[in-house]
């Protein structure tokens, strides 16, 4: 991989929180006006969202292996499932690096 990396700086965590609030408000607001007749609507609106916001994050993100500097990106359901923390250098997943098997707290980097 040739491409840039940077550690995540304000302004993406700014970003995330801004869309998943847009989702959260676009979300319960519809709820008021779908769910009586049109909750299949809703339930659609609620998936798309949440497929778009995990795509977004998926594209916008990399995890760089601590333990031999091996970058590579994540599936949705190993985003979903690992165990997330924060630590004094950022947030962490545990994640098993694919090219030296080591399982560590990998930080997040985001594309350039
Ligand atoms: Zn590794």
């Amino acid at each position: 991989m040739d491409k840039k990396y940077s550690k995540p700086g304000r302004e993406e965590w700014v970003r995330s929180i801004v869309y998943i609030l847009i989702y959260a408000a676009v979300i319960s607001g519809s709820a008021f006006v779908l769910l009586p007749g049109y909750w299949v609507v809703w339930g659609l609106l609620v998936l798309v969202g949440a497929g778009l916001l995990v795509d977004w994050h998926r594209g916008a993100t990399v995890y760089k292996c601590p333990n031999c500097d091996h970058v590579y990106e994540i599936s949705f359901l190993t985003d979903f499932f690992a165990p997330h923390g924060v630590g004094k250098d950022g947030p962490w997943l545990l994640l098993r690096c694919p090219e030296c098997k080591q399982r560590s707290r990998t930080g997040v980097l985001k594309r350039e």
